[in-house]
């Protein structure tokens, strides 16, 4: 083998995952076809969701995307109906941040933790079997393989890894299709206006000091194909389709043609090769949560995958990513198409869109709207697990007591090991899983109903014993989850 984990594609959720394995020890190559990193679909997201907020703080890298330098937006919208995040998130923004800068974030952290990460490489080819999985990659005109345990396709939209390795990946829906364009010392308008054809805005650039960016978007227009140049003609002549008036555009600096229908992998793993981030579900840019869905991906395979690697992994785990997250990926597509039935044709769902109007105007529709795209809860029951408000969400942030000093229940996740919060005595009950799991005493926490916690690594709640007599319900949650204890797996 010449490494453990292969990764294609170096985007969010390629990054992200090879910074989980990094932090776990496994050692891991990213191929990644760009040279550049401001080339490519790197350069049409600028807002990170406010549960991609949530997790980035959980593993300390929201300090280094710079909260405080962006703008914070308490709005998602919804069908192009504006919902509020206010009362209701963790992080009840999101941050207006150029996807550029939250990958460069991702892969410096990424090459901290020791990921290979090979820019100018893509792959070109995928074989696998019981043993190990075989990927071509070519490179500056040179071709080479790689043998490695695993491969994940973190490929995008047009997956690499999906098609060569044979998932299936149906289309449903309309086409939507745009040209984002930027141009330099032009005049912006503040506002991204929608008409009955679509979607034209021209707003300052999100992180090009006096520039300017267009975007068009189009419902249930074909694009031209990927080997026709994008030109001032197409842009010109989509943004007065869509207007309904004159538009006058020059040519730009830089133009992206985007384009796809809403596309759900069937599974997300086929033997030793998995799919994470667009790779596994795409769909139309609704509520901007593509990044957010596909880093949760990446952190809720990284650390069952490095569990697997080290031969800790309980039977099972790694197909759990399948059964989490496939079905958040299909809760978003569901989500998406909802959106553009609201949306298309235009003249149809007029009635319709009144009526929606009234109704996203009571909290109790908003809280609901804003919960289809933010919440995941994964269903533990099956586990054993007592019922309880807090089992199978994300662990809430809160600050904490302990013997040490003061810190958040955030902070106890950025090693990205599994954590009992223990709000009694601290004895805990740990000890045979020390080596995966960590101990974290404190005080009771205010709004926390609960004596004892498990928290997986991705920061979703395990197990909760209500008054903290529950010890045989500790052992068994950590076996379920972190497997057999260590005394027991080196006896095996
Ligand atoms: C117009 C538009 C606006 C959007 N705005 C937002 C937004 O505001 N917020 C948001 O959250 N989402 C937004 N999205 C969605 C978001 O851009 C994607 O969900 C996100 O980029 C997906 O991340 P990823 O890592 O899965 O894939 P990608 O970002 O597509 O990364 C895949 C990487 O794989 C590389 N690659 C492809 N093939 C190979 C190969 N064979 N070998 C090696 N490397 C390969 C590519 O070069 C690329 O770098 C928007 C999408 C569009 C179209």
């Amino acid at each position: 083998m010449n490494c453990t984990v292969v990764i294609s594609g170096g985007g969010p959720a390629g990054l992200m995952l090879a910074s989980e394995l990094g932090m776990a020890g496994v050692d891991t190559v990213v191929l990644e076809k760009e040279h550049d990193r401001e080339t490519g679909s790197n350069l049409r997201s600028t807002m990170l969701h406010a549960r991609a907020v949530d997790l980035l703080e959980r593993r300390g890298l929201m300090e280094r995307i710079g909260r405080d330098a962006f703008v914070k937006w308490p709005l998602i919208h919804f069908a192009n109906f504006w919902l509020d995040l206010q009362p209701l998130l963790e992080h009840e923004y999101s941050l207006i941040v150029p996807q550029t800068h939250t990958v460069s974030v991702l892969e410096e952290r990424a090459r901290e933790v020791g990921a290979d990460i090979r820019r100018g490489h893509e792959l070109t080819g995928v074989t696998q079997d019981e043993d190990g999985v075989t990927v071509h990659v070519r490179s500056g005109g040179e071709e080479y393989r790689i043998d490695a345990r695993y491969l994940v396709g973190c490929d995008g939209e047009d997956s690499a890894v999906r098609r060569l390795a044979g998932f299936e990946a149906p289309q449903s829906g309309i086409t939507w299709y745009g040209v984002l364009a930027d141009y330099e010392n032009a005049s912006a308008e503040p506002a991204s206006p929608t008409y009955p054809g679509g979607l034209f805005a021209r707003t300052p650039h999100p992180y090009k000091q006096g520039w300017v960016r267009t975007m068009t978007m189009e419902l249930g227009v074909d694009a031209p194909g990927p080997e026709v140049p994008v030109t001032v003609e197409e842009l010109r002549t989509a943004a007065e389709r869509i207007t309904g008036e004159k538009q006058e555009l020059g040519p730009p600096t830089w133009a992206y043609r985007y384009t796809n229908r809403t596309r759900l992998a069937a599974r997300y793993r086929d033997g030793r090769v998995f799919l994470a981030g667009d790779a596994a579900h795409v769909h139309y840019f609704a509520a901007g949560h593509g990044v957010s869905t596909g880093l949760h991906d990446a952190v809720n395979l990284g650390w069952k995958l490095a569990a697997e690697v080290r031969g800790q992994a309980p039977a099972g785990l790694l197909d759990t990513y399948q059964t989490e997250r496939h079905a958040v990926g299909r809760r978003a597509c569901v989500s998406a198409e909802a959106q553009l039935a609201l949306l298309h044709p235009p003249e149809r769902v007029a009635p319709l869109r009144e009526l929606f109007e009234e109704l996203v105007r009571f909290p109790d529709v908003n809280r609901h709207l804003v919960g289809v795209i933010t919440d995941v809860r994964y269903p533990f029951e099956h586990t054993g697990a007592t019922a309880h408000p807090l089992l199978g969400a994300p662990v809430p942030d809160a600050p904490l007591k302990t013997a040490d000093g003061e810190t958040t229940l955030a902070a106890t996740l950025r090693n990205g090991r599994g954590v009992v919060l223990d709000l009694r005595d601290g004895s805990g009950g740990i000890s045979r899983w020390e080596d995966r799991v960590d101990l974290v005493a404190a005080t009771p926490v205010a709004g926390l109903d609960a004596a004892r916690l498990l928290v997986r690594p991705d920061g979703h709640v395990a197990w909760v014993d209500a008054d903290g007599t529950d010890d045989e319900g500790l052992r068994t949650a950590l076996t379920t989850w972190f497997g057999a204890p260590a005394d027991e797996q080196e006896a095996l």
